[in-house]
């Protein structure tokens, strides 16, 4: 990259390092004009993926929407906050690493549900039963309501 002192086109990289435990490299650079020293930061673009609904509108993912979905799933059964954080974590991840910037909200179902599968059985099953036919969080939960609140 150009040096921010002098525009120079060659720089090099002195130092390097991973900070912010992990998810940044460090980059010390020294300019090979001027020798003034500057940082760089880099990161991993970590944009996720616009959700293209059943209807073919699309909207940004949400996250509290993804979690709410899935503690309802996971609702009474025991399951940490911990395991169910690292699962969401691992959901994002995933949708990231496909590169889309748009991906079907169907596609993104899919993925809860293989991350429910490993959590617990019968939060996957819930979330199955209805999700399948349903498509959408929305419904979903609408429908988780309804159920709970049926007598019996
Ligand atoms: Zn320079």
């Amino acid at each position: 990259m150009h040096c921010p002192f002098c525009s120079a086109e060659d720089t090099k990289v002195i130092d390097s390092r991973l900070v912010a435990e992990g998810d940044q490299v460090r980059r010390r650079r020294e300019c090979l004009s001027c020798h003034e020293r500057f940082t760089t930061y880099e990161t991993a673009e970590l944009l996720l993926p616009r959700v293209i609904k059943q209807d073919g509108t699309r909207e940004p993912f949400d996250e509290e929407k993804l979690r709410a979905g899935i503690l309802r799933a996971l609702e009474k059964r025991p399951v940490s906050m911990e395991d169910i954080e690292s699962s969401i974590s691992q959901l994002k991840h995933a949708l990231q690493a496909t590169g889309e910037r748009e991906i079907p909200a169907l596609m993104i179902g899919e993925k809860v549900m293989e991350q429910l599968r490993a959590l617990d059985e019968v939060a996957y099953v819930r979330f199955a039963s209805v999700y399948r036919r349903f498509k959408d969080l929305n419904e979903f939960r609408e429908e988780i309501d309804r159920l709970e609140n049926q007598p019996g």
